[in-house]
């Protein structure tokens, strides 16, 4: 069908209610740049879900790099992403304001260079991420251990998709489809997201990342039916995944439950490293506080699909990109932030 029928058969679908959950922060970002929502009939409701690593981090996590940022000798390196996000009450650039040492890079392996340079500073990376950043972390331990590098450690917030999105479909009642992330897809493969369909009785399809890809896959959606899934990004996404990635990843780290902002602790759903690697984690176990900054912050309920960013009393006045009160608000990938800078309301 071509991408113009689609578009109409979109606007004018006058079928059952369909309310589709985009997981991946990625998709969030695209589909309110594109004004996929305005592109919709009433019946056709898409909603972001967990897919933003920054903003599904608990507080505790961030309070953590605080406290190493301020330790003497010892530098927290970053994406930028993270230091604007608030803990239980600082962020990392509030530190910086008082002195701790943060620096912000591109890439997780600039870390490397970093600690060649000055072998006599600690330095510590912000380890967040899902399946796709994951096997990089793994790559960085290997560096490490292979270039006899002492002063390198990871804080590790490392989340795992399916239980998450099991949660989430639990708690939320409402979701009809998922658009599984993509990013993800490609390491952990298709069949990962056609199990969870059979098992959660809800259709999933793999999208890419361009406008005319999603508008396809919310056309599939509609479509398909509980139980079934579809793999429309078939260029970079097989069946098995990055076989690879997955054997470097658990060769260094082990599944475990993870803490995840609004939805507690989650079985299975995130990875440490394995005890034998335990030199290079920074303290990464047991940070499980979830308590905001500002507890009128609705991040919690954006985050599994329960409100929309514009229902939160705080959007767009006390809550600005400017001058954010909540995760959802500062991450490139985060619901709020989309939602206000492309006016998807
Ligand atoms: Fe939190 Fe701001 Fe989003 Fe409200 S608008 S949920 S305060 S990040």
């Amino acid at each position: 069908m071509d991408i113009a029928t689609v578009k109409e058969y979109l606007k004018s679908y006058d079928g059952p209610q369909c309310t589709i959950m985009e997981v991946c922060g990625t998709h969030t970002a695209t589909i309110s740049q594109n004004g996929i929502p305005d592109m919709l009939s009433d019946k056709i409701r898409l909603i972001s879900g967990p897919g933003c690593p920054v903003c599904v981090t608990v507080a505790a996590y961030i309070d953590r790099l605080l406290e190493l940022a301020l330790t003497q000798n010892t530098t927290v390196v970053t994406f930028g992403d993270m230091i604007r996000v608030r803990g239980t009450k600082l962020s990392l650039s509030d530190a910086s304001a008082m002195g701790a040492s943060v620096k912000t890079v591109y890439s997780p392996f600039e870390i490397i260079e970093l600690a060649k340079a000055d072998t006599g500073r600690n330095f510590v990376f912000a380890a967040v991420g899902f399946e796709t950043t994951a096997p990089v972390y793994a790559l960085i331990i290997e560096r490490l251990i292979n270039d006899n590098i002492k002063n390198v450690k990871l804080l590790t917030a490392i989340k795992t998709m399916p239980e998450a999105i099991r949660t989430v479909f639990a708690k939320n009642g409402k979701i009809t489809g998922f658009l599984a992330p993509g990013h993800v897809s490609i390491i952990t493969g298709y069949e990962l997201f056609l199990d969870l369909a059979k098992k959660l009785q809800v259709p999933f399809v793999v999208s890419g990342f361009s406008g005319e890809e999603l508008l396809l896959s919310v056309y599939a959606l509609t479509k398909l039916k509980g139980g079934q899934a579809l793999n429309m990004y078939t260029s970079v996404v097989t069946t098995e995944g990055n076989e690879r990635a997955k054997e470097k990843l658990l060769k260094y780290f082990k599944i475990t439950d993870a803490p995840w902002r609004g939805m507690g602790i989650i079985k299975n759903s995130g990875m440490v490293l394995k005890e034998e690697y335990g030199e290079f984690d920074a303290g990464s176990q047991n940070l499980i506080s979830d308590s905001m900054y500002n507890s009128a912050c609705k991040c919690a309920d954006v985050i599994s699909g329960m409100l929309s960013p514009c229902e939160c009393p705080l959007f767009g006045g006390v809550c600005t990109p400017e001058n954010p009160q909540g995760a959802c608000m500062v991450s490139a990938k985060g619901a709020c932030f989309h939602h206000y800078v492309n006016k998807r309301l």
